[in-house]
């Protein structure tokens, strides 16, 4: 079993809690790990450590600053296995789409390496005689981050090397469902020899969150999770004067043209409805066709459904794992259950699925429910699992209101070869992240991480400059010095 600590003031803590969760290995069921459930208290304690450290840590030149992150990069590709091998084993994904993930939080961790040039100000000469105007971007102070349980390692990273580049210090509380991938990169994090505080990690849950949201010393909360989750953290960080971000769920469509190159758009379509067993906010989960393209993409999104292989991630050859818990299974499997007594056709049936070998792993096959009614549960709601929902209309027109007439707009995409009617959807399709004959149209970190609508709540995104922007407060200054002051020499 891998202890989990607090990382506070430079130093490992383990804090006093009277509840632990239990982090069971999704796809053996064995327990890992035990997630202490912090208290008000441990965050206290965390947020002093922060706040103390803040005055001299804003001091240090940003070209220095950033140095402790050059020398993480290498840590970070070092340890890429280690890292990679302990998120497929607390959150199920592939091997290899746990070595993707930490590819994307690496790089992020590089754009960050150029705050330097990123965080400079501007300066206007003459805006009257001899008045010159100059904003400069300062830190925030303490800064805190909350993570979801579907990228234990990326995620952090949208944010991390950008807050302490610009000068914050930084409090991370990771999903209690996958709290080993922080403790080993803060492994990392701990032999950078960064001054004390700087960067801080407390474990737990709700009532770690409410602390956090409380905090008066807190200036920036970033988050990731659920969209329920994300309006309430947003409306609670807001209502204590914090600068806040919150990205929620997602339940992404895509649409398939007749002219689409179809076995490039299934193969495709395949590897984001069932990557990462459906847990991307980015998956696709809804497929609308249109005209044509029905009955061939139909069943090749089948045979592709089918021929997918399933199992324990670090495993050779596997393409899937399970989802994060057997609740998580059950929950997938009724929507599966109440979308075929609503009257879709389960044409890949995943559930019941028992693996050789692991037996009490959460697992469910990739499933396709099609003939799926716009206004049914799995048409709207997001199932974050291995199944893909398929509509089909007559039109283009009706496809885009399909697709603008979710709640959601965290990533649409488009399967077609005629630029005209790409142009239109990207002009009009209602989300922050367009895919053209793109699947998981995952924004590289010198980009915004968007969404839009129910996906996000708040203004600036993480990753590049936006981060940037969410991690500094401008100051404008306006200054006079006449001539005559100056001594003569
Ligand atoms: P979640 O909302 O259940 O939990 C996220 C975080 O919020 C965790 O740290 C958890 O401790 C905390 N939390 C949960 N309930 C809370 C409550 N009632 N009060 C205060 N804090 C609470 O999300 P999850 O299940 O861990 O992650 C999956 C969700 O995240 C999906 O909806 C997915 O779409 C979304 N997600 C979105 C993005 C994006 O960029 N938009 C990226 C990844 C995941």
């Amino acid at each position: 079993m891998m202890k989990i600590l607090n990382y506070i003031n430079g130093a490992w803590i383990e804090p006093k809690v009277k509840e632990y969760l239990d982090v069971a290995n999704p796809a053996t069921g064995e327990v890992l790990a035990r997630t202490p459930l912090c208290s008000p208290a441990d965050l206290e304690t965390a947020a002093r450590a922060a706040a103390e450290a803040y005055p001299a840590w804003r001091r240090i030149p940003a070209q220095d600053r950033v140095q402790y992150l050059f020398k993480l990069k290498f840590l970070m590709e070092e340890h890429l296995d280690e890292i990679s091998r302990t998120i497929t084993m607390e959150c199920g994904k592939t091997y290899e789409e746990s070595k993707a993930e930490m590819r994307r939080a690496i790089e992020n961790v590089e754009v960050a390496g150029g705050i330097p040039m990123m965080m400079k100000g501007e300066l206007a000469e003459d805006i009257a005689p001899g008045i010159d105007e100059l904003m400069i971007r300062q830190p925030l102070g303490v800064c805190a981050t909350i993570c979801p349980f579907n990228f234990p390692g990326m995620i952090p990273f949208w944010y991390l090397p950008y807050a302490i580049a610009c000068g914050n210090t930084y409090i991370i509380k990771p999903s209690e469902k996958v709290p080993m991938t922080m403790q080993v990169i803060f492994k990392l994090i701990h032999e950078l020899g960064l001054p004390k505080g700087v960067i801080n990690l407390v474990n737990g849950g709700k009532e770690a969150v409410d602390a956090i949201l409380d905090h008066p010393v807190i200036r920036g909360i970033t988050f990731v999770g659920s969209s329920a989750v994300a309006k309430y953290i947003y409306s609670r960080a807001a209502a204590n004067g914090k600068r806040v971000q919150a990205q929620g769920g997602a339940k992404n469509p895509v649409l398939i043209l007749p002219d689409a190159d179809m076995e490039m758009a299934t193969k495709i379509v395949a590897d984001s409805a069932f990557g990462c067993a459906g847990q991307r906010c980015l998956a696709v989960s809804w497929a609308v066709t249109v005209g044509e393209a029905r009955d061939e993409f139909t069943e090749m999104m089948c045979d592709a459904a089918q021929n997918r292989v399933v199992g324990y991630g670090l495993d050779a050859g596997v393409q899937m794992g399970p989802v994060i818990s057997p609740s998580s299974k059950n929950r997938v499997e009724q929507i599966i259950g109440r979308a075929a007594s609503e009257g879709a056709t389960v044409c890949v049936d995943g559930r019941n699925t028992v693996i050789k070998g692991y037996e009490k792993g959460a697992f469910v096959r990739p499933t396709i429910l099609a003939n799926l009614k716009s206004d049914s549960e799995a048409a709207r709601t997001e199932i974050f699992g291995p199944v893909l929902g398929l509509m089909h209309v007559n039109t283009v027109d009706d496809a885009l209101s399909l697709v603008n007439g979710g709640q959601y707009g965290n990533q649409a995409s488009l399967f077609t070869s005629s630029g005209s009617i790409a142009r239109r959807f990207r002009y009009e399709a209602d989300a922050g992240n367009i895919g053209i004959n793109i699947g998981v149209a995952a924004p590289m970190a010198f980009f915004p991480f968007s969404g839009w609508r129910e996906s996000f709540f708040g203004d600036l995104h993480g990753q590049g400059t936006d981060a940037v922007e969410f991690f500094t407060q401008k100051k404008v200054v306006v200054e006079r010095w006449p001539k005559e002051w100056s001594r003569k020499f």
